[in-house]
């Protein structure tokens, strides 16, 4: 990866413009960490790079950025830029090319400001940010009120790399966006919830939760797990949950945070993944999930059968860990969790088989198609499961002597 864009910089370079390593990577590559992937920043304007890299894209062409494949992998090329001023608390009006110094200018974070020269093997900091990143701190560039202003997602952006990298927010910054966070609203929901779901599932949800709540941004995303004066168990039980999981998806992380919101959880939080723009098929996974975790509770309660339908769900390992979380926050043991498992393994090793029996068989013994059909279905489904019919003519046997064919069952 770093070959490729190394060779990036040398063409820019070899046609004479200024090329470096911005932003994230550098950050990530001073911190030792594993970047994610490389942008490029130049003084060469989009049409020169399209022309230097045939094989590119301008997919922010009116913000100078441009796609450049090499070596098959995707590189984000921009010219250096500074923004116009910002009149709807997301975007600058039209953006100016510029030299690297306004560049940095315009980023957000110290620690995000920062350009590698590859070729030299030299950092270009123009704003501090080598220092902030050693002292592991969090300052915006230039006045924090003004820059929270200009785009509010940075509110949320400072608290997502705070406890990605486990940083701390200098007073400053966190001061203001504790005086802007009621204006976090100006931002789409789905950048939103972009953001709220990496802090979830991030390595620190719990401070997350913790520096949403108190900076005042959790009660205008969240109102209502916000903690009010009798909500903090909800918040604690979330945070504890959320730190419990291993791994998790948005869509688990989601889940532990929005379940026990009301006695009706299911509803509110399908409402919730509403307004977060989560698409149905993630909102209806949520929704059985959180919904389902009673039956888990009560597993060892449950008869064969309904234990059996119940971890033979396709996305059982989700609700395990969903179970496991709260079995660790709100239970208070996993003996629970470990049942469940080991049902899950024993069931494992002894698959079912498909239904002995169905309505066409049903008919074929001279039944009527209706409401009944379902009950008998049921019921042998029910043994077959419970492994008290072993074969299809136990099954049959049993339609007819527990179902007789008499009026009552055939009308
Ligand atoms: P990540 O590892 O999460 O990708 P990143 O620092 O690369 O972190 P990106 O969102 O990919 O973050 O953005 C790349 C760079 O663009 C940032 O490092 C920062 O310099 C700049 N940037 C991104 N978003 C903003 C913003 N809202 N305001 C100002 N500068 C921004
Ligand atoms: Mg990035």
């Amino acid at each position: 990866m770093q070959r490729a864009a190394q060779r990036i910089v040398e063409k820019l370079r070899a046609h004479g413009h200024e090329a470096f390593f911005a932003g994230g990577w550098v950050r990530d590559f001073l911190l030792r960490r594993k970047p994610k992937d490389i942008d490029i920043a130049t003084s060469a304007h989009p049409e020169e790079v399209i022309r230097l890299f045939p094989k590119s894209l301008a997919i922010g062409a009116q913000f100078g950025v441009i796609q450049v494949l090499m070596y098959g992998h995707p590189y984000e090329v921009a010219t250096f830029r500074s923004d116009n001023p910002y009149f709807d608390g997301r975007r600058p009006s039209s953006v100016e090319f510029s030299g690297p110094e306004q560049d940095a200018y315009r980023r957000d974070f110290t620690i995000n400001g920062l350009f590698y020269d590859p070729l030299a093997d030299r950092l270009i900091d123009y704003v501090h940010g080598k220092a902030d990143i050693q002292n592991r701190i969090i300052r915006t560039i230039g006045i924090p009120k003004d820059r929270f202003t200009e785009d509010k997602l940075r509110m949320m952006r400072a608290i997502r790399f705070a406890c990605s990298l486990s940083f701390e927010i200098v007073p400053e910054t966190w001061e203001a966006i504790r005086l802007l966070s009621p204006e976090i609203l100006q931002i789409s929901w789905e950048r939103i919830r972009d953001e709220l779901l990496k802090i979830l599932i991030g390595p620190s949800p719990a401070r997350g939760l913790d520096l949403l709540h108190e900076s005042g941004i959790l009660v205008h995303i969240l109102p209502e797990i916000a903690p009010g004066q009798s909500q903090t168990e909800l918040l604690n039980n979330a945070k504890t949950a959320l730190g419990a999981l291993r791994n998790p998806s948005a869509v688990v992380a989601l889940s532990v945070l929005l379940q026990g919101t009301e006695k009706s959880g299911g509803e509110r939080a399908r409402l919730i993944c509403r307004r977060l723009r989560m698409s149905n098929e993630e909102a209806a996974r949520i929704v059985d999930l959180i919904t389902s975790q009673g039956s888990f509770s009560h597993a060892k309660d449950l008869r064969g059968a309904d234990l059996r339908r119940l971890l033979n769900k396709p996305d059982i390992h989700d609700h395990l860990e969903l179970h496991r979380a709260n079995c660790i926050s709100i239970r208070g043991g996993l003996d629970n969790y470990w049942f469940c498992l080991n049902k899950l393994n024993e069931f494992a090793s002894s698959p079912v088989a498909e239904p002995f029996i169905g309505g066409e068989d049903l008919i074929k013994m001279g039944y009527s198609p209706g409401p009944i059909f379902k009950e008998i279905l049921r019921t042998v489904e029910d043994l077959q499961l419970e492994g008290a019919i072993q074969t299809r003519e136990e099954a049959i046997e049993h339609v007819r002597t527990f179902f007789p064919l008499t009026n009552k069952f055939n009308l």
